[in-house]
């Protein structure tokens, strides 16, 4: 849950795969499946720690 946001809508992250070190932008439903699928480079498991607001 994200509290305190004050833009609502188009809410984009950077992801950075800790393994390859892949980063590219993402949106919520993309970052909810990088998290379910993991890294689609890779294949590393991810969690939401490797998404930053952006
Ligand atoms: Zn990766």
């Amino acid at each position: 849950m994200m509290m305190g946001s004050l833009i609502v809508g188009m809410e984009q992250y950077e992801f950075r795969c800790p393994a390859c070190a892949t980063q590219f932008p993402v949106d919520s439903p993309v970052l909810d499946a990088t998290v379910e699928n993991g890294c689609p480079l890779c294949g590393q498991p991810v969690s939401t720690d490797h998404f930053v607001p952006c």
